[in-house]
């Protein structure tokens, strides 16, 4: 068997002929409202949250405008997402806390982003990566999934997953990694079933190889 460094780029070169078009699917246009939306996306869907904060952010996508807003206002305003009353007060809060520390700008470090409030770690390395162009590799249920059965790691957290990637994976990679990992579980390698008949990388999958 190839060492799991030199399958793993192999993997990743055939996901990006796969999905040559990997990337970030929620619409932002700053990194406010990225950072908004990744708060909205925890347990729901991109389009869900796109359907939201594209009325959202006509109105409101400054911290200033949160800071300001009644709770009961903005819960009504993202209703269309999965437990927005804990969205609603996380976005409140980190607006505070954001016009209070930082002058209303996101902190581009990894461990402020942390303690905001809603920013988990997953959140965290997706904003490093997609809106600072940092090195972040966010695990998510799709790459913790995926990357499990691709035997790239045998982890049972996407905690855990996230820290073996990262000592897997060049840094350069991480970010395309993350999302050619999402695409790929959400159009083949899917949690109920895969569709390994139609996968790119089935020679190189751990099912087939270990
Ligand atoms: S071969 Fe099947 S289990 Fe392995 S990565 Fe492809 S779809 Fe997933």
């Amino acid at each position: 068997m190839k060492s799991s460094s030199q399958r793993s780029l192999k993997i990743i070169q055939r996901l990006q002929k796969a999905y040559p078009n990997a990337g970030p699917m929620l619409k932002f246009s700053s990194r406010f409202e990225l950072l908004v939306a990744v708060v909205l996306s925890a347990q729901s869907t991109d389009e869900q949250v796109n359907r939201v904060t594209s009325v959202l952010f006509r109105e409101a996508n400054r911290p200033e405008d949160f800071a300001a807003m009644e709770l009961s206002e903005l819960e009504e305003r993202i209703k269309g997402v999965g437990l927005y009353k804990n969205k609603a007060r996380s976005i409140k809060n980190l607006s505070v806390q954001l016009m209070e520390q930082y002058g209303g700008e996101v902190p581009g470090d990894y461990e402020a982003l942390l303690q905001l409030p809603g920013v988990g770690t997953k959140s965290a390395n997706v904003i490093m990566a997609v809106g600072f162009g940092k090195p972040g590799l966010g695990v998510d249920t799709h790459v913790h999934r995926v990357t499990n059965r691709l035997g790239l790691v045998q982890e049972k957290t996407p905690e855990k997953t996230e820290k073996a990637l990262k000592e897997l994976l060049p840094q350069k990679l991480w970010s395309i990694s993350h999302h050619l990992f999402i695409f790929h579980g959400r159009q083949v390698c899917k949690a109920r079933k895969p569709a390994c008949e139609q996968c790119c990388v089935e020679d190189l999958c751990a099912k087939n190889i270990l």
